[in-house]
């Protein structure tokens, strides 16, 4: 079983990444109201959040406080809260990434962009081993709001991505909340009108919803205690 659908020999694991990225510029930056997750017992997931520094390209020197990250995460678990699912910052880590050569110029289209690519400016050093791990970089251009690369079990998110910047208390929760989606096993879903999370590419929605058939199997997923794909 594998999410890394519909995808090409040169993008073979970043495709459906790119449809979240293209759909985010067109969607609304509205988080919307919550259904009441009702009898669902609360799952709680750690998560580590990497901050990820560099001297050397600007674009991966995240700028979020510690502040920004809880903020951030409470309009995450805003939306997560109808699934009964809470993230819980475990810490936040502050690092280098490893070499960026790669990552830009594949950002900057000399390269094809791949997962390894990717996940080559991903430290290792500090995981939370196991568990949820998402680095912060602060521009992924053109490419993308945020990835999950559910080779490595981890989020990347960008403070500013092809909508410009993703602010913690907008875009921002929106982004992460879908690409924690993809790591609790969610595929994209096409557009509805009830402005699915997990639907890029629709216009002037608000997608902040997941359906009953969605919440199962997030939670399913929540409840083995570990990412799609690890
Ligand atoms: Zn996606």
């Amino acid at each position: 079983m594998t999410m890394l659908h519909n995808t090409t020999k040169r993008f073979p694991r970043v495709a459906p990444i790119l449809l979240v990225a293209f759909g985010a510029v067109a969607c609304s930056d509205e988080t919307g109201s919550i259904t009441d997750p009702g009898e669902l017992g609360n799952i709680t997931l750690d998560v580590r959040v990497h901050l990820l520094e560099s001297d050397q390209f600007a674009a991966l020197d995240a700028t979020l406080t510690d502040s920004d990250v809880a903020v951030l995460f409470e309009g995450v678990n805003e939306i997560w809260s109808q699934a009964g699912i809470t993230w819980r910052v475990e810490s936040v880590v502050r690092e280098p990434s490893l070499d960026g050569t790669s990552f830009i110029a594949a950002l900057n289209g000399v390269i094809p962009v791949t997962g390894s690519v990717l996940a080559s400016i991903l430290p290792s050093d500090n995981l939370l081993a196991g568990r949820w791990n998402v680095f912060v970089i602060r521009d992924f251009g053109n490419f993308a709001g945020g990835v999950y690369l559910d080779f490595r079990g981890a989020v990347i998110f960008a403070e500013n991505g092809p909508i410009g910047p993703q602010d913690p208390t907008s875009d921002g929760r929106r982004i992460l909340a879908h690409e924690l989606g993809h790591s609790l096993s969610l595929f994209h879903v096409p557009c509805t009108s009830a402005g699915n999370l997990m639907a890029p590419g629709c216009p002037a929605q608000d997608r902040t919803r997941l359906e009953p058939g969605q919440i199962t199997p997030a939670r399913a997923q929540a409840q083995r205690g570990r990412p799609f794909g690890i």
